[in-house]
């Protein structure tokens, strides 16, 4: 059937319609069931002719999608390989972009993965979400990129051969270092793409984080795509220039970050709530079967501080993720182990352990815990006293904020 604006086309629709009351006439001499069958049938055509030439703006057919080197049909589960550079000794290095296309039209949801190396619970959870969804039930695209720093997933290292942080270098830069012709490449290629990204990624360096979702929830489109991951703690952070959920906010994609667990370890509890949030996106957006679930006891932090040790040597914690602590409570101490002098780590703060050092040698100003602060009052953007936005992707880094 046409969608032209033809103006014969609604005349054409009242002769039908005017021989679809005559069939029905000549059908009401025969059996019930028969005519409310036929009645449906004729109904059907004559709504179709009334309605289609007037609703020019109908979906464009869902078809293939074109990504890296490939064409993925509806209905279709297809790995990729995208090539993002060359090794010391010559040798093309590709990471895999696994592609499930929906039958029905919907949003494309991405999920990234392993940009820094050692980081292995998103690897497990992007792994699992692809692994437990048929696109034949699916309304839009998933794209997973499970091991986007190949370099470094080979080598169990967050960084590129040549120390430098991916995930500090994007969009990207297709004539700039390694990273940023990698960074250009993924983001070009594969994010530009997406509708919505999650990138997976766990604590740095000996450092555990409670899960949590982070986000620029001064922007109202990510704020919804957020909450909806389900996280019990979400958290308001604008994340360092050059990382990949900022590049991604900036280009117009809605992107979270999802922080659970700490390097080289697999933790069971976190990769199942981390695969339960990407479920929960899903249904969220419409793309799965299932019906969009109520989340209960979600907390919200507009603000967070680190807490640093003073002194130097061994640090042992008293406090775990997720405690509640007040002002003044002692988190750990710092041990000299020579002289056995200890000191006390003290928060300043009241609030929530969000993140914290696992036990080991310190040296004064190490960010041992960050410690949200528990609010029930909505936020007002900027947030006054807030640490910089670089300071949770760097807690070696960068300077605490002057008090
Ligand atoms: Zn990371």
């Amino acid at each position: 059937m046409g969608r032209s604006h033809n103006p014969d086309t609604r005349e054409g629709s009242e002769v039908v319609a005017s021989r679809a009351r005559g069939a029905l006439e000549r059908l009401a001499s025969s059996s019930r069931p028969r005519l409310y069958a036929a009645a449906a049938c004729v109904f059907f055509s004559v709504t179709l002719c009334l309605i289609a030439p007037l609703n020019a703006a109908d979906p464009e057919p869902w078809g293939p999608l074109e990504l890296v080197d490939g064409h993925i049909q509806p209905g279709e589960r297809r790995v990729l390989y995208l090539g993002i550079g060359e090794t010391f000794a010559g040798h093309s290095v590709s990471t895999p972009v696994v592609v499930l296309r929906g039958v029905r039209t919907g949003p494309t949801l991405c999920l990234t993965a392993g940009i820094h190396g050692d980081e292995i619970n998103g690897v497990e959870i992007v792994r699992r979400a692809l692994d437990e969804m048929d696109p034949k039930d699916l309304a839009g695209t998933i794209i997973g990129v499970p091991m986007a720093n190949m370099h470094g997933f080979r080598r169990s290292s967050r960084y590129l051969p040549d120390r430098r942080d991916l995930n500090r270098h994007f969009p990207g830069n297709p004539n700039g270092s390694s990273a940023s012709r990698i960074a250009h490449q993924l983001f070009e290629r594969v994010i530009r793409k997406c509708g919505l990204l999650v990138d997976f990624h766990t604590g740095s360096f000996h450092r555990r984080n409670l899960p949590q979702v982070r986000a620029d929830l001064s922007r109202p489109e990510v704020y919804s795509f957020a909450i909806g991951f389900g996280s019990k703690t979400v958290v308001h952070n604008l994340g360092t220039p050059g990382v990949l959920r900022r590049a991604a906010v900036d280009a117009g994609v809605p992107a979270l970050t999802y922080e659970a667990g700490e390097p080289m370890e697999l933790r069971e509890q976190e990769v199942r709530r981390g695969v339960e949030g990407v479920r929960n996106l899903l249904a969220n957006q419409g793309m799965s079967k299932e019906k969009p679930r109520a989340i209960r006891g979600q907390q919200i932090f507009y603000n967070w501080h680190w807490v640093r040790a003073n002194d130097g040597g061994i640090f042992l914690a008293t406090a775990k993720l997720g405690d509640h602590v007040q002002a003044g409570q002692v988190l750990g101490h710092v041990t000299d182990p020579i002289s056995n002098e200890s000191t006390e780590v003290v928060t300043p703060y009241a609030g929530t352990v969000l993140g914290m050092a696992v036990n080991q040698v310190v040296m004064p100003g190490f960010a041992a815990f960050y410690v949200g602060v528990d609010t029930n009052q909505p936020a007002t953007f900027p947030i006054q006293g807030a640490e910089p936005d670089d300071a949770l992707d760097e807690p070696f880094e960068i300077d605490a904020r002057p008090e």
